[in-house]
């Protein structure tokens, strides 16, 4: 088959679109033709490799896809081949510690995601467990459904397993034209929330405002501290939905009002920010770290596709033009989700 892979660790000039040897699946296994892709920030740090990585080489790259499966193994019930299916990012052999008898294997040692530590989705197929695999809403085309799994369950978890979020409350959501900003901002509003969303341009804050956005602040004019404090009546926000990290970290903390909650799933503008701890302390503040989520938060979004829920798309190339998107992604000038497809 072909996919596109890293031979080491690298810039854009790494991605080769080259021959790989196809899956083979084992007896509770899918092997999935994939048709479409997308591209999250994970492949840009994955591609460029941590200190230390040992991934073997070559590795394909990506974390969301949605296909058609193409055969199964013999252990596996309730799906064909043929069937349109999307595909749960991540998960973990180990079956029998707490957090996965719980249902949460993205808290288990042992929880891997696709692309990043074992082999990704940019290739014309890849095999997943059975568990990880669940039809495509109806209506919509392969890649809007490969522009849901990631941030929609990512942002699940964090606005309504972690932060709880209830009707009537306020919440920011930073860095609204990102893929997990523009699943926050819908998924908040589905539970009867007051979204307020920041982002660098009005082009962006219109697309967040058409996702169902209450309240739009351009932080490259307007100190998005200060305008959140104007529109809560300075009392703050309820829960603060982070992404950014080191740029926004002390007034995301500021932004909340007394027993406040906060959220964050990633730091792209650095990890090392500083926190004045007596806001959390005096002000019963709460702060929830997050990665991926429940395999169940995915199937629970899934049924709100495409009437409640939209995926969001920016640019659509071949999966041949995989460096062509990795530059888009780098740029930050998206709305939404960047897309590989398969013909
Ligand atoms: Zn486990």
């Amino acid at each position: 088959m072909k996919a596109v892979v890293i031979n080491e660790h690298g810039g854009v000039e790494k991605l080769s679109y080259q021959d790989h040897p196809l899956p083979e699946i084992t007896a509770n296994e899918v092997l999935v033709q994939v048709r479409a892709i997308a591209l999250n920030h994970l492949d840009l740090w994955t591609r460029q490799g941590l200190p230390g990585s040992t991934l073997p080489m070559p590795h394909i790259l990506g974390s969301d896809a949605a296909g058609v499966i193409a055969a199964q193994g013999e252990l596996v019930k309730g799906l064909n081949t043929g069937d349109k299916v999307v595909l749960a990012p991540g998960y973990s052999n180990c079956h029998t510690c707490p957090a996965c008898l719980a249902g949460n294997d993205h808290l288990c040692s042992q929880y891997k995601v696709l692309g990043a530590g074992i082999q990704g989705v940019y290739a014309e197929f890849v095999k997943i467990p059975a568990e990880n695999v669940f039809p495509m809403p109806v209506g919509l085309s392969f890649a809007e459904a490969a522009a849901i799994p990631l941030v929609f369950l990512t942002a699940w978890n964090m606005l309504v397993h972690q932060a709880q979020v209830r009707p009537g409350e306020d919440v920011l959501i930073l860095a609204a034209g990102s893929g997990v900003g523009s699943a926050g901002i819908q998924i908040a509003k589905l539970f009867g929330a007051r979204v307020i969303a920041t982002a660098s341009t009005d082009a962006k804050l219109a697309r967040a405002k058409e996702l169902g956005a209450d309240e739009c602040i351009n932080y490259a004019e307007k100190d998005f501290l200060a305008e959140a404090k104007r529109l809560t009546n300075k009392t703050g926000v309820d829960i603060v939905f982070e992404h950014v990290g080191k740029a926004t970290w002390d007034k995301s903390i500021r932004a909340l009002k007394n027993g406040g909650r906060l959220v964050t799933c990633g730091a792209t503008t650095g990890y090392d920010p500083t926190l004045d701890l007596r806001h959390v302390f005096f002000r019963g503040l709460k702060i929830f770290g997050n990665f991926m989520g429940r395999k169940s938060g995915l199937a629970e979004a899934l049924r709100f596709f495409p009437h409640k829920l939209k995926p969001v798309i920016d640019t659509t190339f071949p999966l041949q033009n995989a460096a062509d998107a990795h530059r888009l992604l780098m740029n930050r000038q998206q709305f939404g989700k960047v897309i590989l497809t398969i013909d």
